[in-house]
C-alpha cells in the first residue's frame, strides 16, 4: 500500500459532501471475530451456510442454538479495533456519514460509545440483525440476549415468556428477507452519497453487495478497503489492500 493511494482517498473524502460506509466481516476480523469465508469460520465442521438458515433451524434448532451460543461467547470477549474506533471518530466529526453494516456483532455501536458519538449522528444501520438479540418465532417479540451464555443451556431450547413458542436469534438468515425500512434507508444513503467506502466485505451476499452500485449509479465513487480483490474491486476508483484496522486510522484520522 502506498501512502499516495491513501492520500488520494483522503482528498476524495475531504471533498465529499456525503459518505456512506458499507462494512462486512473483515471489519471485525482484527477484533478476533471470525469471518464466514475465512478458514476460521468453520464450527464443528459445519459451514455457516448450513447453519444460518431457516431450514437448519427447523430441522435441528438445538444445533443452531449451540452454534449461536458459541458465537455469542466468542464475540462477547471481543472489542472494537482501531478501524472501528477511527470510523466512529470520523462520524463524530462528519455526522452526515451513514454506516451500513452486514455485521451482527455490535462492535460499531460499542466503538460509538467509546468515541462519544452523540445523538446528532445517525445510528448504524444493521442489515442482518444483531447477534445479542432474540426474537420469538410465534409472536415476534424481540428481547435482549444474555451476552455470556450459560453452557448448561445447551441441552434446552429457549422459549418466549409471553407465548411459549421457540425463540430464535434476531439475525437475518440466508434465504430470508432484510428488514425493509433498514434496507430502504440504506439504499437512500447509498444513492445520495458522493463516496461509498466499502470495508472488509467479500461483496457476495445480496442485496448488501449492490449498495455500492447505487452510489456509482448516481454518479458517486467507490473506495474499497480489503485484504483481497472482490467483485467490486474493478468498479472502485481507489482500492486499498490491507487490514482495515491499520488502513482506516490512516484514511479517516484527523
Ligand atoms: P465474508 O466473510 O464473506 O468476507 C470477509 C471479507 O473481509 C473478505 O473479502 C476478506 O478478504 C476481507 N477481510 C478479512 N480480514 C480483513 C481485514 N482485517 N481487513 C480488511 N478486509 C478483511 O464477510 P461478509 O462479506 O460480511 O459476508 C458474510 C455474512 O456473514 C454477512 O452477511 C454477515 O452478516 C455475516 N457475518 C458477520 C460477522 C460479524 O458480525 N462480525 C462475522 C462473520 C459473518
Ligand atoms: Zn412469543
Amino acid at each position: 500500500m502506498t501512502t499516495q493511494e491513501v492520500q488520494a482517498a483522503r482528498r476524495m473524502l475531504d471533498a465529499a459532501r456525503r459518505v456512506v460506509v458499507v462494512t462486512g466481516a473483515g471489519m471485525s476480523a482484527e477484533s478476533g471475530v471470525p469471518t464466514f469465508r475465512g478458514e476460521d469460520g468453520l464450527w464443528r465442521n459445519h459451514r455457516p451456510e448450513e447453519l444460518a438458515t431457516p431450514g437448519a433451524f427447523q430441522h435441528d434448532p438445538k444445533l443452531v442454538w449451540q452454534w449461536y451460543r458459541w458465537r455469542r461467547g466468542l464475540v462477547a470477549a471481543c472489542e472494537p479495533n482501531a478501524g472501528h474506533r477511527a470510523l466512529s471518530a470520523f462520524r463524530a466529526r462528519h455526522p452526515e456519514t451513514t454506516v451500513v453494516t452486514q455485521n451482527v456483532d455490535g462492535l460499531h455501536q460499542e466503538a460509538d460509545r467509546l468515541e462519544g458519538v452523540g445523538p446528532a449522528v445517525s445510528p448504524v444501520l444493521e442489515l442482518h440483525g444483531r447477534l445479542f438479540g432474540d426474537r420469538c418465532q410465534g409472536c415476534h417479540r424481540r428481547t435482549e440476549a444474555n451476552r455470556t451464555p450459560d453452557p448448561d443451556l445447551d441441552a434446552t431450547l429457549p422459549r418466549c415468556d409471553d407465548c411459549g413458542d421457540l425463540l430464535r436469534p434476531d439475525v437475518v438468515w440466508f434465504g430470508e428477507g432484510l428488514p425493509r425500512s433498514v434496507l430502504e434507508t440504506a439504499v437512500d444513503a447509498a444513492r445520495t452519497a458522493d463516496i461509498c467506502l466499502v470495508v472488509g466485505t467479500s461483496a457476495r451476499v445480496q442485496p448488501a453487495a449492490s449498495l455500492p452500485l447505487a452510489t456509482t449509479g448516481a454518479g458517486g465513487t467507490i473506495i474499497e478497503v480489503n485484504l483481497s480483490p472482490t467483485p467490486l474491486s474493478r468498479r472502485a476508483r481507489v482500492t486499498l489492500r490491507g487490514p482495515s484496522g491499520e488502513l482506516l486510522p490512516e484514511l479517516l484520522g484527523p
